[in-house]
């Protein structure tokens, strides 16, 4: 799959130094996304279709909240509500339907029918379930990830000083390497993949490495000994630390 290549973001996340660039594009991409979506590009009716049929997962109904726009939240979800609340009652009250008309059917039918009568309340559970985990700014989000991690690659096999950097600043945190190994399977020539397993070897063994000592400092400023002491590399060794593991999340103390 080819994705448009969009070199200045990726260019500009990786000149901001160590940290991954990825979760870094990410973190861009959901303050912009979440701002836009409360400004006027939801009243477009594109935007609108989209916002009625996925709504937002609990994250991003948290960052919305955290606007303090509570009449443009409001009003997305006075649009998002009527759409999921007839495909609710829709989706239970054809299953609803179809049991009682299966048990109202003939014997031989229902005795041949029996094992699998629940079946389709399973699959209407599936249902909802999907209906209430969509979110259109997760979707967004993935995408535009999926071109930044195309772009990286691009600039990776192409420009030998974004190379440098990249491997400098110790490539990227442990769930984007997954994201980019994958990608990089499909795309890359496997001279170029060869290079990039061992660029994330070696980035992630010292990330984790330089990460194993501060956190370590860390902790041992809780000791007596080291009351009142600030240890080297301690100060936001736990944030890197769950960051590089998990993808980030925890912002770094100053
Ligand atoms: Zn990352
Ligand atoms: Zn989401």
């Amino acid at each position: 799959m080819r994705y448009h290549i969009d070199t200045i973001p990726v260019w500009d996340a990786v000149k901001e130094g160590k940290g991954c660039p990825l979760c870094r594009l990410r973190r861009t991409v959901e303050e912009n996304d979440v701002v836009r979506f409360l400004g006027g590009s939801v009243m477009e009716p594109d935007t609108r279709v989209q916002v009625n049929a996925k709504g937002f997962c609990p994250r991003h109904q948290v960052l919305l909240y955290g606007q303090q726009n509570r009449l443009g939240h409001a009003l997305m979800m006075l649009s998002h509500l009527p759409e999921t609340r007839a495909r609710a009652s829709a989706l239970l009250k054809a299953e609803a339907d179809a049991l009682r008309s299966g048990q109202k059917g003939s014997l031989v039918r229902r005795l041949s029918g029996r094992k699998d009568e629940k079946a389709g309340a399973r699959t209407c559970a599936e249902k909802l379930k999907a209906l209430s985990s969509s979110c259109i700014l997760c979707d967004s989000i993935r995408d535009n990830l999926l071109r930044y991690t195309y772009t990286l690659l691009h600039l990776y096999s192409t420009d030998s000083s974004f190379r440098r950097q990249f491997v400098e600043n110790g490539c990227v945190c442990l769930p984007c390497a997954g994201d980019l190994l994958a990608m990089a399977a499909e795309e890359m020539s496997p001279k170029d993949l060869e290079s990039l397993l061992g660029d994330l070897a070696d980035g992630l063994d010292n990330v984790m490495a330089q990460e194993e000592k501060d956190l370590k400092n860390f902790t041992l400023q809780f000791d007596w000994h080291n009351a009142g002491k600030t240890l080297e590399g301690s100060t936001g060794s736990l944030e890197r630390t769950v960051n590089t593991l998990r993808g980030y999340c925890l912002k770094e103390p100053k």
